[in-house]
């Protein structure tokens, strides 16, 4: 039954709104969105917009993490980090696209319970950091894309840092309530900026 949903969701939310990437059309459809919701969500998994998933926090609507995730231009062989570790959704869709990804979040019981999800599901190019991904994660540093799935001001300076030669990241950023997606590709040393519309992000505390 959740199959059919899948693939209606990723048909009417995402390829209709534009996202045309077929790799990352391909990991959306592989990805199982209701097994990153509580139990209780799961009737709600395929809908289109975000879900609690405790602590006050949410998984991000299945169109706005495929429109991020198309940002990136992923080939296959990055090194990708993600502020925000939230219900592990993110990191598995990224996790097909790319070679690693470290992802970092700063409620312990929730990057507990992600950790234990991914290694579960098998995601084993994934890395679950608890820690404050304002600071970014240097031991791994640089990479070659970063997502920061959190509502900032303005970009952690550590995030830019640590961000490779011609690396993208991709970001929601202005007030609490209605930030602007921007990206940013860093050209040795000069960032060039472009923008992707108004989102809606739960805030990135501590930076
Ligand atoms: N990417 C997630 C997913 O796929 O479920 C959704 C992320 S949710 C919208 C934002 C997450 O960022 C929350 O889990 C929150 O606790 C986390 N967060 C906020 N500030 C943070 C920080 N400084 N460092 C790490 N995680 C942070």
């Amino acid at each position: 039954m959740h199959k059919k949903l899948l693939s209606e969701m990723v048909k009417r939310q995402i390829e209709a709104r534009g996202v045309k990437d077929k790799n990352v059309l391909k990991a959306m459809r592989e990805v199982h969105r209701e097994l990153f919701v509580p139990a209780k969500m799961h009737g709600s998994a395929y809908e289109d917009r975000p879900l609690p998933i405790g602590y006050g926090q949410t998984i991000s609507q299945p169109y706005i993490a495929a429109l991020m995730t198309e940002l990136l231009e992923l080939k296959g062989n990055e090194k990708v980090l993600e502020i925000g570790a939230g219900s592990g959704y993110q990191a598995a869709i990224l996790s097909k696209l790319a070679k690693k990804v470290i992802t970092i979040e700063r409620i312990e019981e929730l990057a507990e319970r992600t950790k234990k999800l991914l290694k579960k599901l098998k995601y084993n190019n994934v890395l679950v950091i608890h820690g404050n991904g304002t600071k970014g994660y240097s031991k791994e540093a640089p990479y070659d894309a970063i997502i920061v799935t959190a509502a900032a001001d303005k970009i952690p300076y550590a995030l830019i840092e640590q961000l490779a030669d011609n690396g993208v990241l991709v970001a929601p950023i202005g007030p609490s309530y209605q930030q602007e997606l921007i990206r940013i590709r860093k050209r040795k040393e000069k960032l060039e900026t472009d923008y992707h519309g108004g989102v809606i992000f739960v805030p990135l505390i501590g930076g």
